[in-house]
Order: C-alpha cells, then sequence, then structure tokens
C-alpha cells in the first residue's frame, strides 16, 4: 500500500516526455466546450482500485477529456462508462458510474492503470513515451503483490503486459485470449472499451462480462493457466 502511495506521488510530478507534457497541458488549458467551467488535472494519472486486488485492469494511457480532465482513470468518459458499468455487474465495483475523482467509487478485488500515465495525442503514444513509462507500470505491478489475472485492454495493453513480463514468443492479441506467465499472472485478452469498439458492436456488454465473469473465476482459482476459458476470437 505504502509502496503504490509512494510510487503515485512520483507519478503525477513526472515531465519525464516533453510532447506528452505539452499535449496534457494544452488540453487542459484550451478545454472541451462541454467542460469548460472545469479545472482539468492536466498531469499524469496513477492507477487506483485496491492495494490487494487479484484482478487488474490495464488500459492504454488516460483520455484527453477523460482522465486528464477528472484526474481518474476511465472517469468522465464514454470508456469508463462501459468499464465500471461492466466491473459494478462483476461484484467488483460499488457503483456503475464513474464521473469524477469524489464520485463515491471503490473497487474491490480489481486495480484500473494503464501503460502510459499521460494522455497522447489521438491516443498514441510513441515507443520511446511508452518506455519512459515502463519503470512506473513495472512498480506499480510489483507492488500489486496480490495479482492474478490481468485484462489486458486492446493490442497496446496486451503487448505492454507481454513485454513487461518478458513473454515470447509474442502470442496474437484477440477478445478472450489467455496467456498464463510463468510465476506470474494470467493475461487475458479483451478488446478496448473504446467507442471505436462500443459504438460499432466490436465490443458488446456480454463479451465483456464474459471476460470479468473469467478473470473472476481465474482469480479465485490456481490460475488456470488457460482451460476452459471464454470464446476467443482474434482480430
Ligand atoms: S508518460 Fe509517463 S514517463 Fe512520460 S511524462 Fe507521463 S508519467 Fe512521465
Amino acid at each position: 500500500m505504502e509502496a503504490l502511495v509512494e510510487l503515485g506521488a512520483e507519478i503525477i510530478q513526472c515531465r519525464e516526455c516533453p510532447r506528452l507534457v505539452a499535449w496534457r497541458e494544452q488540453v487542459a488549458t484550451e478545454k472541451r466546450a462541454a467542460f469548460r467551467d472545469q479545472e482539468y488535472w492536466g498531469r499524469p494519472i496513477t492507477g487506483f482500485g485496491d492495494p490487494t486486488a487479484r484482478i487488474v485492469v490495464l488500459g492504454l494511457a488516460p483520455a484527453a477529456h477523460g482522465a486528464n480532465r477528472t484526474g481518474r482513470m476511465f472517469t468522465g468518459d464514454r470508456s469508463g462508462d462501459w468499464l465500471f458499468r461492466a466491473m459494478h455487474r462483476a461484484g467488483l465495483a460499488n457503483q456503475a458510474e464513474s464521473v469524477s475523482a469524489d464520485d463515491g467509487l471503490e473497487l474491490t478485488d480489481a486495480w484500473v492503470t494503464s501503460a502510459v500515465k499521460c494522455a497522447p495525442p489521438e491516443n498514441k503514444p510513441t515507443p520511446a513515451e511508452r518506455d519512459a513509462c515502463a519503470g512506473f507500470l513495472r512498480r506499480e505491478l510489483a507492488a500489486l503483490s496480490s495479482m492474478r489475472v490481468v485484462i489486458c485492454l486492446g493490442t497496446f495493453g496486451f503487448d505492454a503486459a507481454l513485454r513487461h513480463f518478458g513473454v515470447r514468443p509474442k502470442p496474437k492479441f484477440g477478445h478472450g485470449v489467455e496467456v498464463p506467465v510463468d510465476g506470474g499472472p494470467l493475461l487475458l485478452g479483451c478488446y478496448h472499451v473504446s467507442q471505436q469498439n462500443t459504438f460499432t458492436g466490436r465490443l458488446t456488454e456480454p463479451m465483456l462480462d464474459a471476460v470479468f465473469t473469467r478473470a473472476r473465476a481465474l482469480a479465485t482459482t490456481d490460475g488456470g493457466g488457460g482451460h476452459g476459458g471464454i470464446e476467443g476470437s482474434r482480430q
């Protein structure tokens, strides 16, 4: 717990990536018209949730007008609406809404974070920015000592987890794909909860629920290692 608090305090001070620092601050100054009266956070975003979590949700990076505005991962945007509704249905969140950092949301047995801690232009961090932030992710995952399952959102989250855990050869990403890590957690692929997927029907609520149901089952067994998983698709 202490390590995560200390890490969080360090992360929010970080100015390592000039392009991302400029972007997060520019967005926070210019704002979206609908949020013009709000004070944007405009800084890096730490992971949050239950420090004893067995289930970790790993996303790409904060959204410019979501977490970069509210100061909490997946909070204040459509992706978060989908994610926390599903986590609430799965019994991992005390409420389905995630609108502001002080909205009362609490996670149980779950931790939500991202591979890159600052909002990138077009949601695309460069490889150098990704690598610059990898040390924070490494320390965060190391501090989550109860972690059993990592739900990897999209190819970016999946690749970040593979890189972090040194998985080779690299398995192909897919929704429902399970990758056991020797001496580590099981990685569970999940289409990202972005509007690009949810608006088009590529990711449906039942598909998302199936991932959380599977994650809960894996977290309470001895790892599972890819046995009897949900129906996976590779796209
Ligand atoms: S992306 Fe990570 S390393 Fe880069 S400025 Fe943000 S917190 Fe620092």
